[in-house]
């Protein structure tokens, strides 16, 4: 009996490695998805629906790059119609496949429906190295993967818009909207088929920093609720706090420049997938990205210590960690290293769902990345009603605010016998441009859906993920509820 017992914890404990070693990142998400479905009391109907991908394409591309035919796979899927437009970015590396992009677009159906942006979630992916390729390749590249893209309905204003992910920037969405306009000449709003687009092309101001902004008001945020700080066991001030921030790309380096001008904030560590910069005394960020800018580095032994192990970093000690990189980066094999009071999770997936259950047993405060990153997609939201709308935001009421302010500063000089000096009155006669604007909205839509996602919080106690999947998964429901499921 004994013997028995033995073999049956051995076949136990190796089934249960084997489950947790083959689950993708989708069943990651899921599962995140089941928990705080059943606190909803989901109907199984439902869930399965909304569990699944309600369209997908898989393309093979074929190049022609110095007389020799390249092929290339790719993906776009399309997570939740329940609102239309989907929404997503596109990702560019050799990791892409199905799995993780259908993972990464329910990833944004979850999103959106938490910072109240009227998309459905969807994402796509090219599976290349884009380092590999020279300028004209990749414009060739992506113009081909554009087309079929466009041609079978998985780009376009009204019904899927892409915008810059991991690989991609706004070069990429230019060529896109250059193919979409060639395409679809008669689309009026030709211009919304993808957000993150240079200005000049119908881009906002601001976009290419909301995601790091849009991190650093969640961290602002945390800082004004004196019993999340003390739950977490941080220090009272923002800038009192010791901060590790892993990625130095789009949204890494521009969160870490916010949070050091804005927030006088600590960065003691920033790391790169080559290696990581310690310095104890905090970074100077502005001279790293000027460095990193010029040398695509961050070795540099005047602003910190450069160590060539990258994954060390994680495991460092530190009050605020933040994951800005790729998924799946704190797993069951380094979960018991970590030393974190907090994590902030501005990569999408890097905590999988097993160290997720680990670090909340050891009270280890998480802020999810649906909730955490959806600052790109609501600037993305305001540049693509830009698009639609045909106009720049305070193109027409700018002006007429600086005067409505130049009229109050004149009536009080008037009554009160003085004379407001004219360095004052250019401080404080500004009317809002685009980019202030822009900010504005983010700030306001990153500090109600953290409101939103604490007071739900509060009232079913448990973590900060759960929570935020539980005030989205009830929104979305209502998409059902409402018209009858599944009526269409
Ligand atoms: N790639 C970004 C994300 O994952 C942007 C999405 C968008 O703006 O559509 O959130």
């Amino acid at each position: 009996m004994k013997k028995f017992l033995k073999v049956s914890y051995i076949v136990f404990f190796i089934l249960a490695l084997w489950y947790w070693l083959k689950m993708s990142f989708k069943d990651n998400v899921n599962l995140h998805v089941d928990k705080s479905a059943k606190l909803l009391n989901f109907s199984d109907d439902l869930l399965e629906h909304l569990k699944s991908i309600h369209s997908l394409i898989k393309v093979n591309v074929g190049v022609v790059l110095d007389g020799k035919i390249n092929n290339f796979t790719g993906w776009r899927a399309v997570h939740s119609e329940h609102i239309l437009p989907t929404k997503g970015g596109l990702r560019y590396s050799e990791t892409v496949d199905q799995d993780d992009t259908e993972a990464l677009a329910s990833l944004m159906t979850y999103k959106c429906a938490i910072v109240n942006i009227p998309f459905g979630g969807a994402k796509g992916g090219l599976k290349i190295n884009p380092k590999k390729y020279t300028m004209p390749q990749l414009r060739e590249i992506t113009k081909a993967f554009a087309s079929k893209l466009i041609n079978k309905g998985f780009i376009s204003p009204a019904l899927n818009v892409p915008a810059p992910d991991v690989g991609t920037s706004e070069r990429e969405m230019e060529w896109i909207l250059e193919t979409y306009k060639t395409l679809k000449p008669d689309d009026i709003n030709y211009r919304g088929c993808v957000t993150g687009k240079p200005l000049h092309r119908g881009g906002i101001a601001g976009r290419t920093e909301a995601t790091g902004r849009g991190i650093e008001e969640v961290i602002r945020e945390i800082f004004r609720h004196e019993d999340i700080v003390k739950e977490a066991g941080l220090k009272n001030k923002l800038k009192e706090n010791e901060i590790i921030v892993q990625g130095f790309g789009n949204v890494g380096s521009n969160l870490a420049k916010h949070l050091y001008n804005r927030d006088n904030a600590k960065i003691i560590a920033i790391g790169e997938y080559d290696g990581y910069l310690y310095n104890k005394k905090g970074i100077d960020i502005n001279a790293l990205i000027e460095f990193y800018q010029k040398n695509k580095n961050i070795n540099n032994p005047k602003l910190g210590e450069f160590k060539d192990n990258p994954s060390e970093l994680l495991e460092l000690n530190c009050d605020i960690l933040i994951p800005a990189a790729l998924e799946n980066v704190i797993t069951i094999n380094n979960v018991d290293k970590i030393k974190t009071k907090l994590i902030i999770e501005a990569a999408n997936g890097p905590v999988s769902f097993e160290a997720d259950q680990k670090l909340y047993e050891k009270g280890v405060m998480i802020i999810p990345d649906i909730y955490v990153n959806a600052g790109g997609v609501v600037v993305s939201f305001f540049e693509w009603v830009k698009d639609i709308s045909h106009i720049r935001f305070g193109r027409v009421e700018k002006r007429f605010q600086e005067q409505k302010i130049l009229d109050i500063i004149n009536l009080i000089d008037k009554k009160t016998n003085t004379k407001t000096d004219f360095d004052t009155i250019k401080k404080i006669v500004h009317g809002a441009d685009e980019e202030d604007l822009a900010f504005s909205g983010l700030e306001d839509s990153m500090r109600n859906a953290f409101i939103e996602i604490y007071n739900a919080k509060k009232q079913i106690k448990k973590s900060f993920r759960e929570s935020a999947y539980y005030v989205s998964l009830k929104k979305i429901r209502n998409f059902y509820t409402a018209e009858g499921f599944p009526k269409r």
